[in-house]
Order: C-alpha cells, then structure tokens, then sequence
C-alpha cells in the first residue's frame, strides 16, 4: 500500500547542511522541500503544508520570529513542528524564537543521527529507523581530480563525501554538519592540514571525529606529525585503492564500536529516566532536574516555573474505554506536552494521570502563557481511535516570584485544586508567598 510522504520544509544557507539533512530526512521517510532561505512572501510555505518546519536562524533575509508566527497560527496546519536549528544553542535568537512559538531546537554542528532520532520522536514515531542509509563525510583537497576519486572510494564504502577545496569552505561547513569521517589533504590553498586537525580536535564533542590525512608527503616525521596532531591515519598518494579501504574501513569500524558503546550507556540512562507509557522524564530525573534548576535559579537569579497538570475526569475514559485506551490517551497526552515546550523545559509524568514541566527562566507571565498554550491544544485535540475529548487542569507556581523553593510543588498543587474546584479544563496560578 503506498501512503503519502509527509512533507518536510528544510530552510538553511549551508549546502552541505542541505544535502546532508535531506538525506536524513528523506531516510525517516519525508519529502523534502529544501531552500536556502525564506521568501518575502511568507504564504508560500502555507500552500505546501509541510508536517515540519526546520529552520536555520541565521538564514533568513525576513525576520524569521514573523514568519514563525504566521506559521503557527496558520489554521490548516496546526501543531506543525518547529525546528530551530543553530549555532548556538540559547542565544538570543533562539530565545525569541521560543517565546513566538512553540519550536525545538537542534544545535549545530548537527549530528545526524541525533538529530533523525529528535524528528523521530516530534512526529510520534516509534524509534527505530534513525541511521541514515549513507554516512556523510567531508573531503579536504584542493586538487579536484584527487578529491573525486576520493569520493568515490568513500562511496563504495558507503559513505557520502562532501568536497571542500580550501581550508575556509571547511571551516564555514564543520560548524553545520558532523561528519562520520573527515579525509583531509596537507597542503591546502589557503591552510594546512594539520592546524585543521588541531583545530577539530579541541572542539568539544569532536575528539572521537575520524580523520585520516591523505597526502603525497611520505615522510616519517610528517605522518608522526600527522597522527601527533590528533589523525587516526595516514595514506599517502598517489591512493592505493586496497590500502584505502582497509585503513578506512579500519577506522570506521573502531568509531562504530566507540559508538555503541556509548549508545548503550545513554540507554541505561534513559531507561533509569524514562516514563515507559509516554516517554516523558520519570519522577526520579523530575527530582534530579528541580534540584539542578533551583541551584542555577539561585546562582543566576532567572526565575524557575512549574506546571502540575491534572487530566479531568480521566477515571471515565477508563471506565467507558477500558484501560488500554485510557493508555492510548495518556501516551498522546505526552506527545502534546512535549510538542508545547522548549528543548530545555523538562517535561515529566508525575504518576497516574498527573504531569509536571519545569520552565527554566520562565516568569508567571510566561508559565501562563506556556499552561494555556497547552490546555488549549488539548482541548481542541481528539484522542485515540476513539475520537475522545480530554480537558486539562492546571496549577502553576513560580521561584522566586510566587512561591518559595520548597513550596514550589505544594504551591502547585494547591492551585491545581483550586483549577478543579472552579470547574476544571482551566489554569489557576499559585498565590502570592
Ligand atoms: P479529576 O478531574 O478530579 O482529576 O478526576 P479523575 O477521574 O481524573 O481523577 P481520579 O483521581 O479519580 O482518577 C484518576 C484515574 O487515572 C484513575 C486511574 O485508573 C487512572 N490512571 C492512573 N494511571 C493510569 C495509567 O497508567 N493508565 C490508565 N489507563 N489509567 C490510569
Ligand atoms: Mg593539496
Ligand atoms: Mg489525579
Ligand atoms: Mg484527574
């Protein structure tokens, strides 16, 4: 049976974040309409009704906040994923980006895989398919001919090369994408191989980076030089087609090994901090958040708000539906919750059918904001196969303004009563200390 494609609207000036994320999109199973910047006219988008947006917000030649906006509140599209991804991670942009809409955010240099899980997961879909079916790379070499045959060397390996000529055109490229594998030429243009690999190599996160120094230099002091200065191999040229690929593939199979065996240590941390039903944090890793956040909220003096949200008259949906629906409901509950909120607020099951989100540097303004944007999508949402209607209750309190630190969730909750008392499906703010 075939089913239609969702459409993915992939807006970034970087060719290479172009090429590579489109691929990993396309993997997950998304068309990709793919530009390198947004149009004046911001109806365009509109007409193709994407299912996510990823936007790079250095990209835009109009405000991208506006655009964000417009977007959001579009009615044919409502809930559509927003991506953000950048540089930096909580930069003032981003932070704007936040308080217009409800978007994510994905720092670069983007790695793929990572990021494939972050779209997985927005979209509700179970995990699974999240490597891309070709690894990127980048070659450094001047020289085209040597650079192509590289390229397709790296193919028959299964890796997909992007070619940068100049030391420049890789230095804009490995702020966008984090390649698998980094081939990289000594004598270049406009620089050397070698500060390049010093210079990968004290970036953080990039120290596992492959990298194998392809050059005519043969001589013993250049390839110390070489693996001294952070490569894991040389080979010389003129390119030996079998020493490249046992060397490459050599490389590539201890990076993989690397890999997993931090995959496995994430899992087991994820495991000890996961809700199994919605995949929100677990009360545990609530409790290891708050302490965390209260200690930055003291240091920094931002705010820290809470939400205590409280499904109405959920016992019903039991009784009526059977628990497995009941399930079905708290699991799409998880995935609203979690679509609603920035990267950094902390979204957790708290037991039953009650829920709970930190808002780091929210202000009571903001967390009203935040609790309403939520209760509203809720309300408007149907649930499960069975098309249900589920309202929300809300209490909220906020360190230092409304509430005490270790008030916080009594603060909360007293206000949740108070949302119930009133007539439920509404958000009630703590009182003043
Ligand atoms: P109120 O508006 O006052 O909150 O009414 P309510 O019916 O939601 O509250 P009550 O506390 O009476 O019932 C909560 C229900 O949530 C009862 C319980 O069976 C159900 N529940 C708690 N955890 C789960 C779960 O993991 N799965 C399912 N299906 N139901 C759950
Ligand atoms: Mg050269
Ligand atoms: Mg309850
Ligand atoms: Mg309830």
């Amino acid at each position: 049976m075939m089913t239609k494609r969702q459409i993915a609207l992939l807006v970034d000036p970087d060719p290479v974040a172009i090429k590579f994320m489109t691929a990993a999109l396309d993997t997950l199973g998304f068309e990709v309409h793919a530009r390198p910047d947004l149009l004046d006219d911001l109806n365009w988008s509109l007409d193709e009704k994407p299912d996510i947006l990823i936007l790079d917000t250095t990209g835009s030649n109009i405000s991208h906040i506006e655009f964000i906006v417009k977007f959001d509140s579009f009615p044919s599209h409502p809930s559509v994923p927003i991506v953000i991804t950048s540089a930096h991670d909580r930069d003032a942009e981003v932070k704007r980006s936040f308080d217009a809409a409800v978007v994510k955010s994905t720092p670069k240099p983007i790695e793929l895989p990572e990021f494939m899980r972050r779209v997985n997961k927005l979209m509700g879909w179970s995990a699974g398919r999240r490597v891309p079916k070709r690894a990127p790379a980048i070659i450094v070499e001047d020289v085209n001919t040597t650079a192509m045959i590289i390229q397709k060397l790296l193919d028959v390996l299964g890796v997909e090369a992007y070619i940068c000529n100049s030391k420049e055109e890789f230095d804009k490229h490995i702020r966008v994408i984090y390649p698998e594998i980094i081939s990289l030429d000594l004598y270049l243009p406009d620089g050397n191989g070698l500060e390049i690999c010093n210079q990968v190599r004290a970036k953080r996160k990039m120290d596992e980076l492959p990298i194998i120094v392809v050059s005519g230099n043969t001589e013993m002091d250049t390839v110390v030089e070489c693996l001294r200065a952070g490569a894991n191999d040389h080979i010389s040229k003129p390119i030996v087609k079998e020493e490249f690929f046992a060397r490459v593939s050599n490389v590539l199979k201890i990076r993989k090994l690397q890999k997993d065996l931090h995959d496995q240590q994430k899992q087991m941390e994820k495991l000890a901090f996961t809700d199994p039903l919605t995949t929100l944090f677990n009360r545990t890793y609530m409790d290891m958040a708050m302490q965390r956040e209260l200690e930055r909220t003291r240091r920094s003096g931002a705010p820290l708000g809470l939400l205590l949200i409280d499904l109405d008259f959920f016992k019903q949906v039991n009784d009526t539906h059977g628990h497995e629906i009941g399930d079905e409901v708290l699991r799409e509950f998880g995935l609203l919750l979690k679509n609603k909120i920035r990267s950094y607020d902390v979204p957790c099951r708290y037991g039953g059918e009650e829920f709970c989100v930190l808002l780091p540097g929210s202000t009571a303004a903001n967390v009203v904001t935040v609790a309403e944007r939520i209760r509203k999508a809720c309300e408007t949402k149907t649930f499960s196969s069975k098309e249900l209607k589920q309202t929300i209750s809300i209490g909220t309190s906020v360190f230092p303004e409304l509430s005490r630190e270790h008030l916080l969730i009594s603060d909360a909750d007293k206000a949740l009563y108070s949302a119930k008392q009133s007539g439920r499906n509404r958000t009630i703010v703590s009182l003043p200390k």
